[in-house]
């Protein structure tokens, strides 16, 4: 296969740019060599961010909002049909399968793009009439303008998806952005770059520049001075750093971080029904999705079964490479996340715990051997103070634990510093709604996982993030919301 050499994207132009430094990104499938990076320095990311300002008081600036909304409905068209190219792309850096990308990564890459065009059409503003002491009155009008040059730094779990549920917002209200994808998938991100000029995006609305976080484009752009807001999905301890940088020039910060999630089944529940779920939320994109869970509570009567049935469903996943048309699990995204994640496999054990399936590293045959291979894990037996049930290790793994009581499901739920996303599962809705409202997280399901409708906010609790996106929640923070007083 032959190595991509990929640019940074900057005033609509692909550039190598002046830092003369690159980076190999390689595919966790068989960790070869797929793409040649090059890397922005100081000098690109001041030229993107200048592009971007110049962009946004320009032609960006000028469009009415109904220009703007056909150009991001155009750009989510264009992604359809080049779908084959941004599937095979975002494969061939994530190694997740096929069937997975082409249902969630790239067509919601698509929506993201459609849904904000949408909102910002549709979004009304207040207004309020005031009486004054001379009987005129006044009338306030509320105005949402963008906010500037944003920030957009993104991970890799769910590059396409993330990133544009950033960036189509962003763009809906009238900002223009600067991208810092995750150096370990930049492919997607660059070939948007191809998509907006195809569109007609203005040069200078969408830049990408590439590297690393510390001394490297991530730090460089989050710490630049004209950048006017940050938004950031990933980590919660890179989430504390972006933070402090922003709190120079007292720059807002929308913050998607990490967690730690939990998911709690009743003796009421449909019990086929949280199953299908469970394997969903525990081992969906080899478990590497904030919301997915790696806490599991049981109601104690039905515990043994569940265990037994989980790990059974589990045990017949089939690991692959993107290509394998029988694929329902792929790699973790890279050796060094394989090394942290059985780390944890590790550590289980010595914590104590009883190994139910899996804990090591599967045999994928000599082809693969090189590959960020795992095996998908199931635990019983820790203790609630244990690292394996407190710390996030994103891997498909998850520790099963017995309850008793709903007072003793929710108190174990809140037991923990993140703060994400909960999936409850029982029959009983007056139970659905108690345990819901009093569960600490952005995103509680009943009897789903995963159900998105991105008109609803979006965001985590606690470590789990600042703020919210979506919807009209999205506007909160793309859009600087000024007042507007008229005396009549
Ligand atoms: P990460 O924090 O290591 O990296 C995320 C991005 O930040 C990358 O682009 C990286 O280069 C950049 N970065 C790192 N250090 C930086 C610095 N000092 N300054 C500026 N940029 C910097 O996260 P990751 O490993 O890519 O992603 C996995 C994490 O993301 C998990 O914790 C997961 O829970 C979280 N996540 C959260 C959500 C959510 O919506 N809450 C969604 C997906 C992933």
């Amino acid at each position: 296969m032959s190595i991509r050499v990929i640019k940074n994207f900057i005033n609509g132009e692909f550039t190598a740019g002046e830092s003369g430094k690159t980076y190999d990104v390689r595919t966790p499938v068989d960790n070869s060599i797929i793409a040649e990076v090059h890397e922005a320095g100081q000098a690109e990311v001041d030229a993107a961010v200048l592009a971007a300002r110049d962009a946004m008081v320009g032609p960006w600036g000028s469009m009415t909002v109904d220009q703007r909304s056909a150009l991001l409905n155009k750009v989510a068209d264009r992604i359809d049909e080049r779908f084959e190219e941004f599937l095979e792309a975002e494969c061939l850096d994530t190694g997740k399968p096929r069937s997975l990308a082409s249902h969630i990564d790239i067509p919601r890459g698509a929506a993201n793009f459609r849904m904000f065009a949408d909102v910002i059409k549709n979004t009304p503003t207040e207004s309020f009439r005031l009486d004054t002491p001379d009987g005129t009155g006044a009338v306030n009008i509320g105005h949402r303008g963008p906010k500037g040059v944003i920030a957009v730094i993104s991970p890799w779990n769910l590059p396409l998806l993330l990133m544009t549920w950033k960036v189509g917002p962003a763009l809906a209200c009238g900002n223009t952005v600067v991208v810092k994808p995750s150096e370990e998938t930049p492919l997607t991100t660059t070939l948007l770059g191809e998509v907006m000029n195809e569109c007609g995006v203005p040069a200078g609305v969408y830049n990408v520049v590439h590297g690393f976080g510390p001394d490297s484009a991530g730090a460089f752009l989050t710490a630049h001075p004209d950048v006017d807001a940050i938004t950031f999905t990933g980590e919660t301890r890179t989430g504390e750093i972006i933070t402090q940088s922003a709190a120079i020039g007292l720059r807002d910060v929308s913050m998607e971080c990490g967690g730690k999630n939990a998911g709690i089944v009743f003796a009421d529940c449909d019990m086929d029904k949280a199953l299908e779920g469970t394997m969903r939320s525990v081992f969906v994109n080899c478990g590497q999705v904030c919301l997915g869970t790696e806490r599991m509570y049981v109601e104690r009567s039905i515990f043994d079964e569940f265990v037994r049935r989980l790990a059974e469903l589990a045990a017949d996943l089939t690991l692959g490479a993107p290509d394998n048309p029988d694929a329902n699990m792929g790699p973790l995204i890279s050796k060094e996340h394989q090394e942290k994640v059985l780390s944890y496999y590790k550590l289980a054990a010595e914590e104590g715990a009883t190994v139910v399936l899996g804990g090591g590293v599967p045999d994928m045959g000599s082809e693969l051997a090189d590959g960020a291979w795992v095996e998908p894990t199931i635990w019983t037996g820790l203790d609630d103070n244990a690292r394996v049930i407190r710390e996030e290790i994103f891997g498909p793994c998850c520790h099963i634990r017995p309850f008793d009581t709903e007072q003793e499901v929710i108190a174990l739920t809140n037991d923990n510093d993140y703060g994400l996303a909960t999936a409850i599962w029982t029959e009983n809705s007056g139970r659905a709604i108690r345990v819901a409202e009093k569960i600490d997280v952005g995103i509680a399901w009943v009897n789903s996982w995963f159900l998105r409708d991105l008109r609803t906010a979006f965001g985590g609790a606690k470590q789990s993030g600042m703020g919210r996106e979506g919807g009209v929640h999205s506007l909160e923070f793309y859009t600087e919301l000024k007042n507007i007083c008229i005396k009549l």
